[in-house]
C-alpha cells in the first residue's frame, strides 16, 4: 500500500506511522526524521534545513522533494510506503503525483488525523522524544516514562525537540493551516481521503486507522 499521513503537529503522526507501517509491512518515511538525521550527521542538507525547522517554517521544496524522492526510490519502498510529513504543500503533492505516475503506481489512501487545536498545544508542550528512535514518544503528564528522561522502550535519552517550544508550535500550526491543509482538498478531489479522530489511546487510534484503511469505518 502507498499511504500519506496528514494531520497537525501533535496529532501523533510519528507514533501512529510507526505502528501502521509495522502492521502493513511497509517502510515509514518521515521527512522530519530524515532532516533530523541529516542535522545530527552535520550534512550540507541538514545545515540548509535547520534554520527553517527551528523557526517552524517549511524547508524549501527544492531541498525537500529531492530528499523524499531519493528515499522512496530505495528498494524497501518498491511495493509501498507510509509517508509521514510529506507532502506538506500542494506543490509537493503535485511532484509526488508526477513521480508515482512515472512509476505507473498510485496512492491508495490519505489518512487524515483530526485533533482539536487546544489538544495539540497541550500534547506538544509536554512531548518528550527518544534520541534513538523518534516514534518512542512520551508526555510529561499524559504518558510519563517510568524513569524521568529515559525511554521505557530502549533506554535512550528523552529530550524536547527544539521546535516544540510554544512560539514555534504556534508558527507550525499556522503553517499547517495555510500550506498543508489545502492538500486535503487536493486529495479529496481524487477520492483518497479518510479522516479519523486522533483522540484516545494510541492503540485505539491505530485500530481506528487500520479499520479506516480497510474501508470498514
Ligand atoms: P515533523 O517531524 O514532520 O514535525 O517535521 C519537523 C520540521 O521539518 C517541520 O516543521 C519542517 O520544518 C520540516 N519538514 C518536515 N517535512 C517537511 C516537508 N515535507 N516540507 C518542508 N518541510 C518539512
Amino acid at each position: 500500500m502507498r499511504i500519506v499521513l496528514v494531520g497537525p503537529p501533535g496529532a501523533g503522526k510519528g507514533t501512529q506511522a510507526a505502528f501502521l507501517a509495522k502492521n502493513l509491512s511497509i517502510p515509514h518515511i518521515s521527512t522530519g526524521d530524515l532532516f533530523r538525521a541529516n542535522i545530527s550527521q552535520g550534512t550540507e542538507l541538514g545545515k540548509q534545513a535547520k534554520a527553517y525547522m527551528d523557526a517552524g517554517n517549511l524547508v524549501p521544496d527544492e531541498v525537500t522533494i529531492g530528499m523524499a524522492k531519493d528515499r522512496m526510490a530505495q528498494s524497501d519502498a518498491v511495493n509501498g510506503f507510509l509517508l509521514d510529513g510529506f507532502p506538506r504543500n500542494v506543490s509537493q503533492a503535485e511532484s509526488l503525483d508526477e513521480a508515482l505516475k512515472a512509476d505507473d503506481v498510485k496512492l491508495d489512501a490519505v489518512l487524515d488525523l483530526e485533533v482539536p487545536e487546544d489538544e495539540v498545544v497541550k500534547r506538544i508542550a509536554g512531548r518528550r522524544v527518544c534520541r534513538n528512535e523518534s516514534s518512542h514518544v512520551f508526555h510529561v503528564t499524559y504518558s510519563p516514562p517510568k524513569r524521568e528522561g529515559v525511554c521505557d522502550v530502549c533506554g535512550g535519552e528523552l529530550y524536547q525537540r527544539g521546535d516544540d517550544s510554544e512560539d514555534t508550535v504556534r508558527k507550525r500550526l499556522e503553517v499547517y493551516h495555510t500550506q498543508t491543509e489545502p492538500i486535503i482538498d487536493y486529495y479529496r478531489a481524487q477520492g483518497l481521503v479518510v479522516t479519523i479522530s486522533a483522540l484516545g489511546k494510541v492503540d485505539e487510534v491505530t485500530k481506528r486507522a487500520m479499520d479506516a484503511l480497510k474501508g470498514d469505518k
